[in-house]
């Protein structure tokens, strides 16, 4: 009765909520207390996730505000330790036009421009209500509002941004409750970026029945970590979805680099793609992720070694730390002597004296030592012509005599001898000079009859050893000139091995006139012998054309004309036509065939046999897929044996790549692009190096970019990069890795993985020709004999290098994240929280990663993928996992 003074009934309550609420509060600690521990502090790390506000932990009021006051209520409850649950409930599903809002208190980012919403909330199914279908709504909105401080949470509704419509995916029944389900929805956010230093949140319920049981506002950063000697600190992650931070590492105490090392962290919390690292400075070496000083009798002289070593015989060290180690007494190291090389007692060959002296020759003997710390194993002779001294001659003898031969008349011989034992090499004996004999000159007929004899002598001896040599079957390779078992010789000239026998090229650059070079070794054609028909390329000095080349009383030939463009320079002249003085020298199946050159007539031309299927990266591309293992290795072989053909002559090719290698119709591959200038202006793969050369970096051997040591090995370097290309069928090396990244995976070890079905055999000769020893690279000849093998034998071919270790290359033991290894598309989805996309990838053939890996933006479009931030997601982690199969590859 109204003014009786009793108080008045409570207003009815929701349906749901009439249940036992005993009942309801033990079904919400089951959800919320897994085993009661759930109770996570503010500002906690969850992984890599970072709590700004978690209501389950907050002990006292949380502060929020609720308007209407007859709109959202807070159920004042506690748990089994009396700590309160913040759960707030609303259910005014039988009245309209309902407009509730909840506003929690002030939520500082901490620096955080991306953050995370999650809430836990149960809702009311309406087809479940009796009578409320018309007004029961089964979504409530969630909204923002960002403020420097904490005045402005009471700005007026329309000025809070909508943050989104939360629907629930299970909604229950008031059956549910009775069989005592609860349906607990899980929902998570994120509002990015944000500008201020906090923010207030609001819950708006225009007609629902929820209980909103959770809320946790958290950001996520990529943990402090080490890696690569390098300390990478907390950082919050960026404020888009698909950004990744690019962040510094600082070197670990006493540890050094050339360049900071740099990691990625990802909008995920995730580190990924570490480049460069540190290493333990001289003295220091790894020790699980710290650098350790070498102990007593150990030393460590350089960063880039990887321990400390024993100290080499007759030496020692005084303190920890070491880089280098000090002489016993009595014992020496020569300054230029390595500090791995033992200490030894000085043992010089004093006593060297001359024997018999002739025009060519002069012989020398000596004796061994009287302290000679070990057993001589060899001595080792070297001799030049007095003030030649870039022009020697090694002989190594195991005896204490040599003749040396070959030598000027009437001239002064400069000599030197070291004696080597088990410890090394001793130091060079000073100087011995020595004079041959001069020539004595005929004067009477009768002193020529026996040099007549002698010349008929030495022309016959001259021809056996011709024919012995032809004869002996040797085609490749250097040959040490043995004259003696006990003896070897060897000639150097400015530091290289000079062949004998062996047609070597030679440089037009050593003609004053390079007009001569040109005529020397190329055939000087009549421009109306050639009928141009069509422009079928771009050189660097004109255009490239194909045509017909008639030349009278010979068959009429396709042909391929270069052109030098009107306006050159004389340099432009010159080095246009060094191309054709190069190539004029050459003459094997692997290598485009010259036909001659124009030059006395305008334009100036270069006329080479025509290669019906242009360059071999354009042609591999067009024909993705198309060929043979067999025909691939047989195209390879072809290349090989080119390459050995100008190893043999002594050129070193430097721009080895698909691109510089022409295939005609019957898919003889010819290496081409002879550049005169080598410094490789023509080449748009070309890049300027720190030593200011232009490298093609992909294709290149790391000591020729770095030193610029250009050989015969560094081309099998790039003979390997050019095998990778063939198999992949065109495909980018390294795909789009920058040049600096690329420089530095490869020194810190990473090759490229191999290509897809790729041959065992061919990745195992491709890692080979990818040791950084360049030393122990394969030959040429070695090349081609293994490809021959293997064409010869095609079931060899057969194993391939399977998936499963491409995948693991792809994030396996060695890889720089460390991380597990995707084993399905599914666990890669999953990771990548876009695990949805599942069935559809499988049902669609994308059912292992190799498949994945090929998927493009147009593919995913076709799979229904058609949320952009989705699209971006799977992108940028495909081209993550390119990068980091690039990276995940340590064999050697
Ligand atoms: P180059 O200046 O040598 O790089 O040549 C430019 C382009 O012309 C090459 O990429 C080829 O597509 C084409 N080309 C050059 N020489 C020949 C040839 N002998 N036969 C067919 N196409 C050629």
């Amino acid at each position: 009765m109204p003014g009786s003074g009793r108080p008045s009934p409570p207003p009815p309550r929701p349906p749901w909520v009439l249940l036992p609420s005993p009942a309801l509060l033990l079904l919400l600690l089951l959800v919320l207390l897994p085993g009661g521990t759930l109770r996570s502090g503010l500002d906690s790390a969850v992984g890599s996730e970072v709590n700004l506000l978690d209501s389950r932990s907050v002990m006292g009021d949380l502060g929020w505000i609720a308007y209407p006051k007859n709109g959202w209520e807070e159920i004042g409850e506690v748990d089994e330790n009396y700590a309160p649950i913040h759960t707030y409930q609303v259910c005014r599903v039988m009245e309209q036009s309902q407009n509730n809002w909840l506003l929690t208190s002030w939520i500082s980012n901490r620096g955080a421009s991306r953050i995370f919403i999650e809430l836990k909330f149960t809702l009311r199914d309406c087809n479940s209500l009796p009578g409320g279908l018309g007004t029961c709504k089964e979504t409530f909105n969630m909204y923002y509002f960002e403020t420097d401080d904490e005045d402005g949470r009471n700005v007026k509704e329309n000025q809070y941004i909508k943050i989104d419509t939360i629907a629930a995916d299970e909604s229950f029944t008031e059956l549910d409750l009775g069989d005592r389900v609860m349906k607990l929805n899980t929902e998570v956010r994120d509002v990015g970026p944000l500008t201020k230093k906090g923010f207030y949140l609001a819950f708006q319920d225009v007609g629902a029945c929820i209980a909103l049981v959770s809320v946790r506002v958290y950001y996520k950063k990529c943990p402090e970590v080490i890696r690569n000697l390098a300390i990478f600190p907390d950082t919050i992650t960026g404020a888009d979805s698909s950004q990744l931070l690019e962040v510094l590492g600082s070197c670990v105490n006493h540890s050094v680099t050339d360049e900071p090392p740099r990691m990625h962290c990802s909008a995920e919390g995730e580190w990924l793609v570490p480049i460069g690292k540190c290493m333990c400075k001289a003295g220091y070496e790894e020790k699980n992720n710290t650098c350790q000083a070498c102990q007593l009798g150990f030393f460590k002289d350089l960063p880039q070694s990887q321990r400390c070593t024993k100290c080499p015989p007759h030496s020692y060290t005084r303190e920890e730390a070491s880089t280098t180690c000090l002489c016993e007494e009595h014992y020496f190291r020569k300054d230029s002597d390595p500090p791995t090389m033992a200490c030894t007692t000085p043992s010089p060959i004093t006593n060297v004296k001359k024997g018999k002296v002739a025009k060519n020759s002069i012989s020398l003997s000596w004796q061994e030592p009287d302290r000679p710390n070990g057993i001589i194993l060899e001595y080792e002779i070297k001799y030049f012509e007095k003030d030649q001294e870039t022009s020697y001659t090694i002989i190594k003898s195991k005896e204490t005599k040599i003749t040396a031969d070959g030598l000027k008349p009437a001239s002064v011989y400069v000599f030197q001898i070291r004696a080597r034992t088990a410890a090394g090499y001793g130091g060079f004996s000073r100087r011995f000079e020595f004079e041959t004999s001069p020539v004595l000159a005929a004067s009477s007929d009768q002193t020529q009859i026996p040099i007549i004899a002698v010349s008929v002598t030495v022309g016959v001896i001259l021809l056996a050893v011709v024919i012995g040599f032809l004869l002996s079957g040797r085609r490749c390779g250097y040959s040490k000139a043995k004259q003696d078992p006990e003896e070897e010789k060897m000639h150097f000239h400015n530091g290289h091995i000079k062949l004998p026998g062996v047609r070597t090229y030679i440089d037009p650059h050593t003609y004053e006139d390079p007009n001569q070079a040109v005529h020397e070794f190329a055939k000087e054609i009549e421009a109306s012998c050639i009928s141009i028909e069509r422009v079928i390329g771009a050189g660097e000095f004109g255009e490239v054309c194909s045509g017909r080349l008639k030349i009278p009383g010979k068959r009429e030939l396709p042909v391929a004309i270069k052109t030098l463009k009107v306006g050159y320079t004389e340099k432009q002249r010159r080095d246009f036509l060094g191309e054709a003085s190069i190539m004029g020298q050459f003459d094997h199946p692997n290598i485009i065939h010259l036909e001659g050159v124009v030059t006395k007539s305008k334009p100036v031309m270069i006329v080479t046999e025509y290669m019906e299927n242009g360059s071999l990266d354009t042609f591999l591309k067009k024909n993705d897929g198309q060929f043979t293992v067999i025909q691939l290795v047989g195209m390879l072989r072809g290349i090989a044996s080119g390459m050995k053909y100008l190893s043999d002559m002594g050129y070193v090719h430097r721009d080895l790549a698909a691109r510089n290698i022409l295939i005609n119709s019957n898919l003889v591959c010819k290496v081409s692009d002879f550049g005169l200038s080598r410094i490789l202006e023509d080449d748009p793969e070309a890049a300027y190096t720190t030593r200011g050369g232009k490298i093609p970096i992909r294709w290149t051997a790391p000591e020729a970019i770095a030193f610029r040591k250009f050989t015969s090995a560094s081309d099998v370097w790039s003979y390997g990069i050019v095998m990778w290309e063939v198999v992949s069928y065109g495909e980018r090396p390294y795909w789009e890795m920058t040049n600096q990244d690329v420089i530095k995976a490869v020194e810190e070890g990473y090759r490229l993985p191999s290509p897809m079905d790729c041959p065992a055999a061919l990745y195992q000769l491709m890692l080979d020709c990818w040791q950084k020893d360049r030393n122990s690279r394969p030959k040429f000849d070695e090349i081609v004999c293994i490809l021959d093998k293997l064409i010869r034998n095609p079931s060899s071919l057969k194993t391939l290098v399977n998936a499963s270790s491409r995948v693991s290359n792809l994030l396996g033991e060695h890889s720089p994240l460390g991380n597990g290894v995707y084993r399905s598309v599914g666990e890669w989805l999953e990771a990548i929280k876009m695990g949805r996309y599942t069935e559809i990838f499988m049902e669609n053939g994308y059912s292992s990663m190799d498949a994945v890996a090929q998927v493009t933006l147009e593919d995913l479009r076709r799979l229904g993928v058609t949320l952009v931030g989705h699209q971006k997601k799977i992108m940028n982690s495909l081209q993550e996992m390119k990068v980091q199969l690039v990276n995940g590859m340590v064999p050697l």
